[in-house]
């Protein structure tokens, strides 16, 4: 179980009125507290007496963008509440704010707890990857920061700058949400959704003009520096580059050379994307991934059921990040006027497959029964080809969302592992891809 914790005191207001804040908010008014750093948070279910609210919130924690939907578990008025994260799969992640009145002011204790009792600890190291030192560090100095800005933002103190108070607390105090609801709510939910409507138009029309002439700056320059560049690139997994991410067996050479001569004798530029199983297993040797390895018999492969969603789900949200960053690496291509030929996975990989992937639930129960003091490269290979089915991989799955989102359309190709593990050469052809290359034009252009 890890805890992340900040107390703060904050003069000049009660726990009651952060506890009413906090439960009945509005976009608006959370952007007000601390502007540029707070960026959403509403209720998007109501529960009884609270208990069962569901709030989506988004801020940034540092440099760190935290997007996440809380469902409230307890609340004491002005004392403490209780928010559990996740909606439809419920993370064993908890935040709790504690509130004491004290003489002229409240004392808060803020904290986080993640992770699971007992044996469930084995999981801990999971949880660190994402509520790393850094995130504590950035939590602690964020939770000293947002409260005192809460206390002038609802006094209505010059200090909160340029933000009027909240509508919900213009008349006097806060008064409680259900009440406000009654009362005021439909109105001033209609003149904030006016207001921001208005302010996003008029953002969006000076960033398109500053962004217009920045594009125009930069063609014209472009083409004054006209050079040898070949304007084209393909995007390959980490491992055609360099296969010393593979899995312990899984490795036959430097790279797949049969690709990048490809590349080399066309003058293709090589994205190399990031091995996605060494950014969430672990580094190099996947250690996270190592720990199931012969874990059958005990305690923890018991909790199996509960273990591999929960990997899953764990997984596909560092994939996420992952993809989205990929996707805007391959969308700046594209708006530059460059030809993305195409991005090419690795078949027979639980990440980066195209057309073949591995079926993860007996692939957990293989591994698991796998006897570590015997196991070879060859051993450990014959269970890739064991468990292999039609499907992609969870990187390329959230890839392909990704670039859907941005409506971008871009060939996949697969290196196929198995044939290599085999001694094949690469049947992979770059250029088969031919007209279904995505070019770009330069902006706003984009495939598809
Ligand atoms: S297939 Fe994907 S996850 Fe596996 S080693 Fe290669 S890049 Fe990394």
């Amino acid at each position: 179980m890890i805890a992340i914790e900040s107390e703060v005191f904050v003069e000049g207001i009660a726990g009651e009125e952060i506890f009413d804040f906090l439960l009945d908010p509005t976009d608006e008014d959370y952007q007000r507290w601390w502007p540029g750093t707070h960026l959403c948070l509403h209720a998007l279910e109501r529960g009884e007496n609270h208990i069962g609210d569901v709030f989506f919130m988004d801020e940034y924690i540092g440099e760190r963008r935290v997007r996440m939907t809380g469902v409230v578990e307890e609340v004491e008025r002005g004392r403490r509440i209780v928010w559990r994260v996740g909606r439809r799969v419920s993370l064993p992640v908890r935040l709790t704010l504690e509130m004491k009145d004290r003489d002229g002011g409240v004392a808060l204790r803020h904290t986080i707890r993640a992770g699971f009792d007992g044996v469930g600890r084995i999981l801990d190291p999971l949880f660190r990857l994402y509520f790393s030192p850094q995130f504590a560090a950035d939590m602690d100095e964020h939770a000293r920061t947002e409260f005192p800005k809460l206390r002038d933002l609802l006094s209505g103190s010059p200090e909160a700058r340029g933000a009027s108070r909240p509508a919900s607390i213009q008349n006097g105090r806060k008064k409680s949400g259900r009440q406000q609801e009654k009362g005021q709510a439909s109105t001033s939910r209609r003149s904030s959704d006016f207001l921001r409507r208005e302010s996003h138009k008029v953002r969006l029309n000076a960033c398109r003009k500053s962004k217009s002439m920045n594009t125009e700056k930069a063609q014209r320059l472009t083409r004054r520096l006209e050079d040898g560049r070949g304007k084209r690139v393909v995007f390959l997994s980490h491992c055609i580059l360099n296969e010393n991410t593979r899995y312990p067996g899984g490795a036959c050479r430097g790279c797949v050379k049969e690709i990048v001569e490809q590349c080399l004798d066309a003058e293709v530029g090589m994205v190399q994307m990031p091995c996605p199983e060494q950014r969430a297993w672990g580094g190099v040797t996947k250690r996270l991934l190592l720990a199931l390895y012969g874990m059958k018999g005990t305690p923890m492969f018991r909790l199996r059921r509960i273990l591999l969603p929960l990997i899953v789900a764990y997984t596909r949200l560092v994939y996420r990040r992952m993809a989205r960053r990929t996707a805007k690496e391959i969308a700046d291509y594209l708006d530059s006027g460059y030809t993305v030929i195409g991005v090419v996975g690795i078949d027979g990989s639980p990440s980066c497959g195209v057309g073949k992937t591995l079926d993860l639930e007996r692939s957990f129960d293989s591994l698991a029964s796998v006897d570590t003091a015997s196991i070879t490269a060859e051993k450990m290979n014959a269970i890739v080809r064991r468990n292999l089915i039609v499907g992609s991989g969870l990187f390329t799955d959230a890839l392909e969302e990704e670039l859907r989102k941005r409506r971008i359309k871009v060939p996949f190709l697969a290196h196929d592992l198995i044939g290599e593990l085999e001694g094949e050469k690469s049947s992979v052809d770059l250029f088969a891809a031919g007209d279904h290359s995505a070019t770009g034009t330069g902006p706003p252009s984009r495939g598809g």
